[in-house]
C-alpha cells in the first residue's frame, strides 16, 4: 500500500501490547483515522514527541487490507498547543471539542472544514481567549459543517416567518426557533432573543469569524450556549461526555 500524508489532530492514544499505541486522529485527508504506531513507545524518531493528545501534526500512513485500522508510519509535530495541558479548565473544553468533532465524523466521513475548525478552536482554547465565545463559534459552525444547523427563518411548528424582532423560543425536536404563539418558555423550549437569532444564523452560514469580533453581551451569549447544547444533544441522542464538565 502507497503511504499517504494529512495534517491531523491527536484525539486518543492508548498502548498496545508492549511498545505499539493505537492513535486515533482527526485528519484533514479522511476524518478520523484509527491507527497502529508500531514501537511507538520506545524511543522511536518516527513519532517522537508527537502523540501527545491534541497535537496539531503531519502524518503518514498506509492503509490495511482489511479493517478500519491504518499503519502509522512517521509522525512530526506541528503545534502541541502547550495552554491546553497547562490548565484544566482549558482541557476540559479540549475534550469537548475533540468528542464532537469524533461523534459528527466518525471514522469514514471526511471534512477539511471540520478539520480547519477543529485546529482553529483548539488554537484559541490554549491560547485562552474568549473561552465563551470560542466554544459558541465552535458549537455552531459544527452543527452547520455537520448538516444539521438550527433554523432560525421560520416557526418549526406554524411556519410563520421570523422577521429578527422579538423573543423566539428553541424548539429541540423540531431543530427551529419557534413562535410564542406556539409554545412557552420553559427549560425545554429555551426562550433566544433577536440579537442571538442575528448572530447564530450569521455563525451558521458564514466562514470562521473572529470570535473578538462577535458582538454579543452576557445575556446573548447564555442564550446562544443553552440553545446550541440542547441543539447538538437532541441531535445526537446523548450528552457527551465532556459536556458534563462544561456547565
Ligand atoms: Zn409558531
Amino acid at each position: 500500500m502507497e503511504p499517504k500524508k494529512t495534517e491531523a489532530i491527536i484525539l486518543r492514544t492508548r498502548d498496545f501490547g508492549e511498545s505499539d499505541c493505537i492513535v486515533t486522529v482527526f485528519s484533514s485527508l479522511c476524518g478520523t483515522l484509527k491507527g497502529l504506531a508500531k514501537g511507538a513507545r520506545r524511543s522511536s524518531k518516527r513519532f517522537v514527541n508527537s502523540l501527545n493528545i491534541f497535537s496539531h501534526v503531519n502524518l503518514e500512513f498506509r492503509d490495511r487490507r482489511s479493517g478500519d485500522l491504518v499503519w502509522l508510519d512517521s509522525c512530526e509535530l506541528i503545534d502541541g498547543f502547550p495552554g491546553i495541558r497547562a490548565d484544566y479548565a482549558l482541557l476540559l473544553r479540549a475534550s469537548y471539542v475533540a468528542e464532537l468533532t469524533e461523534t459528527l465524523f466518525p471514522i469514514n466521513v471526511p471534512s477539511n472544514e471540520m478539520f480547519q475548525l477543529l485546529g482553529w478552536a483548539l488554537g484559541a482554547i490554549s491560547d485562552g481567549r474568549d473561552l465563551e465565545k470560542t466554544m459558541i463559534v465552535f458549537q455552531a459552525r459544527a452543527v452547520s459543517i455537520g448538516g444539521f444547523s438550527i433554523n432560525t427563518s421560520k416557526c418549526g411548528l406554524c411556519g410563520r416567518a421570523y422577521k429578527g424582532e422579538g423573543r423566539a423560543l428553541f424548539h429541540p425536536s423540531s431543530g427551529s426557533i419557534v413562535c410564542m404563539a406556539c409554545e412557552k418558555e420553559s427549560a425545554l423550549t429555551p426562550g433566544i432573543g433577536p440579537n442571538a437569532v442575528h448572530v447564530l444564523t450569521q455563525l451558521q452560514s458564514h466562514d470562521l469569524p473572529a470570535p473578538d469580533s462577535l458582538d454579543c453581551d452576557k445575556e446573548m451569549l447564555t442564550e446562544l450556549s443553552t440553545v446550541l447544547a440542547a441543539h447538538i444533544e437532541h441531535h445526537i441522542g446523548k450528552r457527551l461526555r465532556s459536556a458534563h464538565y462544561l456547565t
